[in-house]
C-alpha cells in the first residue's frame, strides 16, 4: 500500500499551527514562530528552526513535509517575462511565470512584478484553445504546493512579487479549499503579506463556487475567462459552458457584483472565432450589466493547435466597439510570447520533450 502523503508544513494557516502546537504541549507563541522560519526568513527545513525546542522540530518534521521544489527549468531574462518550471515531490510539473510590470489589470500601469501561478496539475475544464486543458487534470496543488511557487520565484529571481494572479495552470475554482488558504498565506502579516487587491483569482466561470466567493470576506479581485459573448460561441471553445450556460453564469456573476465589488472579464481574441463585431456588441451589452473592465488578450499560439490571434487591425476594431458602446478595455500587447508564456505551454513542451526523450531510451518498452 502506498503510504499517505503528509501535509506540507506550508498549507497550514497560523490558527492551524497554534492547534498543532497547543496539541503537543507546547506554548502558543511557538506557532507565529514557526511561521516566522517559513515565511520571514524562508527557510527550508525544520533543522534550521533553531530557536524551536529539539523535541518540537522533531514532531514537526515526523508529522508534516517540508517540500522544496525542484526548479526544473528557467526561460526568459531578468528584465523580460521570466518562466519558471517545478517538478513537485511526486514528479509532476507545474510553472509559474514571472512578469516584470502589471498586466495592464484593470488598466493601471505601474513598475510591479506580478507572478502567475498555477493551482492544479493539469485542467479538467479542457478549453479547446488552452494547453493546460490538452492532457486533462492530474491532481489539486495543496495550498503549500501553491504558496511555494512564490517563494521559489522570490528566491530565484532576487525580485520582491507584488502581485499575484491565479492565471497559471489549473481552474482555482475547482481547488476551492485549498486556493482559500493559500490566499490566507499570501496575504496575512504572518505570511506573505501581499494585499488582497493585489491578488487576482481567474475563473472559467464555475457559477457556484462565484456564488461563495461572493461570501469571501477577503477583497481579492476575480477575473472571468469569458471569451465568447453568445452561448453558441462560447461552448464551441469552452465545454464548461455547457454545464453553465451563459444564463446560469451571469446570474452568478450578477450576485457576486451585488454582493462583492467589481469583477474583471478576460477576453481571449481568436482569430475567426470570437472576434467578429456581432460579439463585441454582445459583449458590451455583458460589461455593460455587469460595470466590468475588460482585458482583451490577443491569442497565443500553442504548438498542435490550429488557433491564430487576429491581425493587429481587427483587434483594435474590436476594441472599438466596446469603446463606442461606452465599456472600458484594455487590449495587451501579450508578454513572453516567444517563452511559451500562455498556461500550460512550458510544461507542455518539457513533457512531451521527455516522452520523447523516454522513448528513445527504451525503444522496445
Ligand atoms: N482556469 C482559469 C485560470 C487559468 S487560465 C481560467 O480559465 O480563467 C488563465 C487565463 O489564460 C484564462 O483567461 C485563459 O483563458 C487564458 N489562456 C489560456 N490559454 C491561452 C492562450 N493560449 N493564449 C492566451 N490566453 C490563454
Ligand atoms: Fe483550464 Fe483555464 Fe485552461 Fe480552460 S483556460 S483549460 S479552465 S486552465
Amino acid at each position: 500500500m502506498i503510504p499517505a502523503r503528509k501535509p506540507d508544513i506550508k498549507s497550514l494557516t497560523l490558527a492551524e499551527l497554534q492547534e498543532v502546537v497547543a496539541a503537543s504541549g507546547q506554548r502558543p507563541f511557538r506557532a507565529k514562530q514557526i511561521t516566522d522560519w517559513l515565511y520571514k526568513k524562508r527557510i527550508s527545513s525544520f533543522d534550521e528552526m533553531t530557536d524551536l525546542p529539539q523535541t518540537l522540530r522533531a514532531q514537526l518534521a515526523a508529522e508534516f513535509e517540508f517540500s522544496n521544489p525542484e526548479v526544473v527549468r528557467v526561460l526568459g531574462s531578468k528584465d523580460t517575462t521570466q518562466k519558471f518550471l517545478f517538478r513537485l515531490r511526486d514528479g509532476n510539473l507545474i510553472e509559474s511565470v514571472l512578469i516584470p510590470a502589471s498586466p495592464a489589470l484593470y488598466g493601471e500601469t505601474s513598475d510591479r512584478r506580478t507572478i502567475c501561478v498555477s493551482s492544479q496539475v493539469g485542467c479538467a475544464y479542457g478549453c479547446k484553445f488552452c494547453a493546460s486543458g490538452l492532457e486533462g487534470w492530474t491532481r489539486n496543488l495543496d495550498a503549500g504546493e501553491i504558496v511555494q511557487q512564490l517563494i521559489a520565484v522570490e528566491k530565484h529571481s532576487g525580485e520582491r512579487i507584488d502581485n499575484v494572479v491565479f492565471m497559471g495552470m489549473g481552474e482555482p475554482l475547482a481547488n476551492l479549499k485549498n486556493l482559500a488558504r493559500a490566499i490566507q498565506i499570501i496575504n496575512q502579516p504572518w505570511g506573505l503579506e501581499i494585499g488582497a487587491r493585489h491578488i487576482t483569482i481567474s475563473t472559467s466561470g464555475l457559477a457556484p463556487q462565484i456564488r461563495e466567493l461572493a461570501e469571501e470576506p477577503t477583497q481579492f479581485r476575480l477575473a472571468l475567462s469569458l471569451h465568447g459573448a453568445t452561448d453558441e460561441v462560447r461552448s464551441q471553445i469552452m465545454p464548461v459552458n455547457r454545464k453553465y450556460p451563459l444564463k446560469v453564469l451571469l446570474e452568478a456573476c450578477d450576485y457576486y457584483v451585488a454582493k462583492k465589488r467589481r469583477m474583471l472579464f478576460e477576453y481571449i481574441l481568436i482569430n475567426d472565432v470570437n472576434d467578429t463585431e456581432e460579439q463585441a456588441y454582445e459583449l458590451a451589452k455583458i460589461a455593460r450589466r455587469l460595470s466590468a473592465k475588460i482585458n482583451l488578450i490577443p491569442y497565443n499560439t500553442v504548438e498542435g493547435l490550429e488557433w491564430t490571434r487576429p491581425p493587429r487591425a481587427r483587434q483594435e476594431r474590436f476594441q472599438s466597439i466596446l469603446r463606442e458602446h461606452g465599456v472600458v478595455s484594455t487590449l495587451r500587447r501579450e508578454k513572453g510570447h516567444d517563452i511559451a508564456a500562455a498556461c500550460g505551454q512550458l510544461r507542455l513542451q518539457t513533457k512531451r520533450r521527455e516522452v520523447e526523450a523516454d522513448a528513445v531510451a527504451r525503444p522496445t518498452a
